[in-house]
């Protein structure tokens, strides 16, 4: 453990929970920051403290560092954005290629706002859950794009803003893989029951790999991810 400090991404979902317990287990004090931002579906918002709680009760090794929480009001973002998670419609993919659950600018805003309150924090790094990996088409979920990031906020901030982005070059049975390393099967049981990734808000049965309606993009890697993690655990 190192005695820096960070402000963690955290959205309620799979990758920014993996990315919390990766911060607590390398960091003397961590915090996060979420954002509500007209999200069509508050089920992720309503699941972020729910999360945080069950760490606090079931992983006390991890929990000990773990400091306050703070929800970001950026309805301004929703407000401009005609998207399928800000809007009531169709995801599918506009002509660019991108897919309609594209929040343009969403990511830029995030770290911006994440730098602002860790300089008043004095908290030394931000940590997000982008992936380039099982890349859903988000070009603000790139590595060259936080790194960019990573060298406009240091310049503008006049302190350096390292941004970690451990889930990187991970698929997504990696990052149950490295939920495992990280918090045992504790932590896996966790993020399946508590954590919300599903871009439809559906939150009614159970599945082995958690809430959702099992056919958006979202849950579908989520599901997948779960099997091939699955399979290689036994194998
Ligand atoms: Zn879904």
């Amino acid at each position: 453990m190192t005695r820096e400090s960070a402000l963690v991404l955290f959205s309620g979902g799979q990758d920014s929970t993996v990315c919390l317990a990766w911060a607590l287990a390398r960091f003397e004090r961590v915090e996060t920051i979420g954002f509500d931002y007209g999200q069509r579906h508050r089920i992720e918002l309503a699941q972020r403290p729910k999360v945080r709680e069950r760490i606090l009760a079931d992983l006390p090794e991890l929990a000990d560092r773990l400091g306050e929480d703070h929800v970001v009001d950026l309805s301004g973002l929703g407000s401009i954005s005609d998207t399928a998670l800000t809007r009531e419609r169709e995801i599918d993919f506009h002509e660019n290629g991108l897919p309609s659950t594209f929040v343009p600018g969403r990511n830029l805003v995030f770290l911006t706002f994440a730098a602002a309150l860790a300089y008043r924090r004095g908290l030394s790094r931000l940590v997000g859950g982008m992936c380039e990996t099982d890349f859903s088409g988000y070009p603000d979920c790139r590595r060259q794009t936080i790194d960019a990031m990573e060298q406009a906020l240091t310049l503008g901030l006049e302190r350096a803003t390292p941004i970690d982005t451990p889930l990187m070059r991970m698929t997504k049975a990696a990052t149950w893989r490295l939920a495992e390393d990280l918090g045992g099967e504790t932590l896996v049981r966790l993020i399946v029951e508590e954590t919300h990734t599903c871009y439809l808000g559906e939150r009614g049965r159970l599945h082995s790999w958690g809430y959702g309606c099992g056919g958006c993009p979202a849950c579908q890697l989520r599901s997948r991810g779960w099997d091939e993690y699955v399979s290689g655990r036994f194998a």
